[in-house]
């Protein structure tokens, strides 16, 4: 529970939200139903169902997207509606539900969905004691509003340029290995469900050094970038490839097996071959290929086709070598 509250960020806050609305709105709600105002009681037992039951969707189900656009409407439409009822002094409840919109949805809809709660709220006759209360009211919430608005959008788009950082590799633009760790897991959790077959090729640039000893690493660093624009166009939409470290690459691909491994890799081999140049010629790569075995572990999967990448390079390099079934001792090279 801790663990899933401490890595998933939406889920903290509707949790968090959650709890301190229903805390928060709990006295409120037996007052009134104690002093008989039974339709604003009413109003704030329903409300503190919705919220809980938004905590709870989004504690079963993971789809913390869809209970924060819910948590955030109710709390929205739950503001109005005690307003409408109480009139002025349930205006007040608007402001702390014109902050969270922002901490549960996109601040593009938060932003719409608080001017809509504005102006819904602004036709409310008894919401109101004077005209200038209400413009009062529609200026400061407008403010509330903006400046929730101004500090989600950075929030919002540190996260995302953390998230990059996190996850591209500077030079080539595709995946890390930190992606490559959560793709794999997702990969063989695929595979376990649905049975799709899964290959994992490692692949490692021969006597790469010698380039950028020769020709400086500039040169280098151009025969990494040109390596995976080959890789991306002469792959699948499906296929994911990653920067391993160094001149070592790893390409998942989904639905190959057998047969068809062979083909692709070869063909993948002879593009390299003809296609990828240094100045002083071409350069060739060594690939190491397992498939994902029954249950087996992401960690054996990667192993098997570090060795089977090992022994590509031991037979001579620019080979491909297949790993065999896990447990087993290698057989196929081409
Ligand atoms: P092998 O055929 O056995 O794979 O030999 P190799 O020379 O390719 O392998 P080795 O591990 O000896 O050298 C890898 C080199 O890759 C050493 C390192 O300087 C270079 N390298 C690692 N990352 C980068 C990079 O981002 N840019 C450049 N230009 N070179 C890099
Ligand atoms: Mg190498
Ligand atoms: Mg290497």
């Amino acid at each position: 529970m801790f663990h899933r509250l401490k890595n998933d960020f939406r889920l903290s806050i509707i949790t968090l939200l959650g709890l301190s609305a229903v805390f928060g709105i709990t006295p409120f709600a037996l007052v009134r139903l104690w002093q008989g105002d039974m339709m604003a009681g009413l109003v704030d037992m329903s409300i503190m169902l919705g919220i809980s039951s938004s905590v709870f969707y989004a504690w079963s189900t993971g789809d913390t997207k869809r209970s924060g656009m819910l948590l955030a409407v109710i709390a929205c439409g739950g503001a109005i509606a005690i307003a409408t009822i109480v009139g002025e002094p349930g205006l007040f409840w608007l402001y702390p539900c014109l902050v969270t919109t922002f901490f549960l949805v996109n601040p593009r809809l938060a932003g719409v969905l608080n001017l809509l709660s504005i102006v819904a709220l602004m036709m409310v006759d008894k919401a109101f004691s004077s005209t200038v209360h209400m413009w009062s009211f529609a200026a400061t919430a407008v403010m509330v509003s903006l400046c929730a608005y101004v500090y989600a959008h950075r929030n919002h788009s540190q996260r995302k340029r953390l998230r990059h950082l996190a996850t591209i590799d500077p030079l080539t633009g595709i995946k890390n290995r930190r992606s490559m760790d959560e793709e794999l897991n997702l990969a063989a959790a695929n595979a376990e469900r649905s049975g799709l077959p899964y290959a994992l090729v490692i692949l490692d640039l021969d006597y790469f050094k010698k380039i950028n000893d020769r020709y400086g690493h500039h040169i280098g660093d151009k025969v990494l970038t040109d390596l995976v624009a080959l890789l991306e166009h002469n792959t699948r939409r499906s296929d994911h490839i990653f920067r391993y470290g160094g001149e070592e690459f790893v390409l998942l691909l989904p639905g190959v097996d057998g047969a068809s491994a062979r083909t692709v890799m070869a063909s993948l081999q002879a593009v390299i071959q003809k296609r990828l140049r240094h100045p002083g010629g071409s350069v060739t790569a060594s690939f190491g290929v397992a498939q994902l075995g029954h249950g087996e572990s992401v960690a054996s999967w990667l192993a098997r086709a570090d060795s089977a990448l090992y022994a590509a390079k031991e037979s001579g390099r620019n080979r491909i070598v297949f790993a065999d079934e896990p447990g087993q001792p290698m057989l196929g090279s081409a």
